[in-house]
């Protein structure tokens, strides 16, 4: 029999290990002292903006603007090379993938490249490469989205849940895109009949609780479109909740203006989904706009993708969840980037976000691990992709591993 510690015992034996936790951390926080982030950066961003703005002729209240910050999207390399040093052969790649994929960057998320590192990662989701163009693997539709789609601006893949494509319109273009092949030439909402037919399939199809607003991006509608769907939904009796999916928190948070939030905290509830992939985009701006939705009462929520070369490491995915909580965004999904045309040079093996996902729990806090998905081919839903915790099995046990690869019995 072990005897009954003291008080004092106790404390000590607590001390050793918080000691020992401490080393848990210590790699982690070593990585991000050399990691940029937005706003460690933040200084410096202000003086691209700063060069932006005056090769605009552009004032302080335009560029707040999100009117502004859509019209003058950089969208060719005769004006690109004017605010990026960029040599030759980069100019004739873009030139190259652009003739072939779209691209468009607004100035903010523009303002966000570091111009001294030809391998930032904000770089690497904006400007076209000519892996792009080379690419030959992958499909343009892997989801099969065309045949979960009853009505033109729905995609239908679960029971209770649809998707309404309000525009295909973005603020920018994101290079690992996986719908690039509905982002044409052109922007364009989502014709009003479309979304009539939309609201008509919803109001007749009763198990449908949730509706997410999608395209392109949700925000890209203007204020009384958004206002006029929400208040149509908020008629359904059965539509329990409504969900906006918008990058532009993170490449035009400029959208979030006072109008907005005013329309939104009149119909709660509502969850709105971003997609921020590295600690950079957390800048001081993205993270007030943050803030205003939630101050409204929107519940924040971040789905990620795994890009090589932009976020697939383990310290940049913690700093980034970590980042985010201080936004009130909470980390929701990441996930495994499919096999898209044009885009195979970001994909990375399942196992690295396995590995990640590994990298998370228990060493950060649980609000900052998100679920890992692979969306399942044909539109068969998103599937989780977990680390194995439960080793093996007895009649009256099971054995488990901790997060700090612990094997322990558990009775059962
Ligand atoms: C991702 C997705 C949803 C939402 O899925 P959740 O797991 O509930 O966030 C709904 N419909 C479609 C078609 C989707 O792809």
């Amino acid at each position: 029999m072990e005897s009954e510690k003291s008080i004092k015992e106790k404390q000590e034996i607590a001390l050793k290990r918080a000691e020992e936790l401490k080393g848990a951390v210590n790699d982690y926080r070593e990585a991000v002292k050399t990691m940029p982030t937005g706003f460690q950066q933040w200084p410096q961003i202000l003086e691209n903006q700063k060069r932006i703005k005056e090769y605009f002729k552009a004032s302080d209240d335009d560029w707040d603007n999100w009117r502004w910050q859509l019209k003058n999207r950089i969208t060719t390399t005769k004006v690109l090379k004017e605010l990026l040093p960029l040599d030759k052969k980069e100019v004739a790649d873009i030139d190259k993938t652009g003739s072939q994929y779209r691209w468009a960057v607004s100035p903010y998320y523009l303002s966000l490249i570091d111009p001294d590192n030809p391998d930032d990662p904000v770089k690497r989701q904006c400007i076209p490469t000519i892996e792009e163009h080379l690419d030959q693997g992958g499909h343009d539709d892997p989801m099969g989205e065309e045949y979960t789609s009853p009505t033109a601006a729905i995609t239908r893949r679960y029971a209770d849940r649809l998707i309404i494509k309000v525009t295909n319109q973005c603020a920018m273009y994101c290079r690992h895109c996986q719908r690039r092949r509905a982002i044409g030439e052109k922007d364009f909402a989502t014709p009003r009949e479309h979304l009539e037919e939309a609201l008509e399939y919803v109001r007749k199809n009763e198990e449908v609780r949730d509706i997410l607003m999608t395209g392109g991006d949700g925000f890209m509608q203007d204020n009384q479109t958004i206002a006029w769907l929400l208040d149509e939904l908020d008629q359904i009796p059965h539509v329990e909740i409504k969900r906006f999916g918008s990058r532009t928190l993170v490449t035009m948070p400029q959208r979030i203006d006072d109008e907005l939030c005013n329309i939104f905290s009149e119909h709660l509830p509502l969850y709105v989904n971003t997609h921020y992939n590295h600690p950079l985009e957390v800048t001081p701006k993205a993270r007030e706009a943050c803030f205003k939705l939630a101050r409204a009462g929107v519940s924040l929520g971040n789905q990620t993708v795994l890009l090589k070369g932009v976020n697939n490491d383990p310290f940049v995915i913690r700093k980034l969840n970590q980042d985010l909580l201080q936004a009130m965004v909470r980390p929701y999904y990441i996930f495994h980037a499919k096999a898209v045309k044009g885009t195979s040079h970001f994909r990375t093996k399942v196992e690295e976000g396995i590995e990640i996902m590994e990298k998370l729990r228990g060493y950060t806090s649980g609000l900052a691990v998100p679920t890992f998905v692979v969306n399942a081919p044909l539109g068969q839903g998103k599937t989780p992709m977990l680390p194995e915790y439960m080793v093996s099995s007895g009649k009256d046990y099971i054995m488990i591993r901790t997060w700090e690869n612990k094997v322990l019995r558990y009775e059962n």
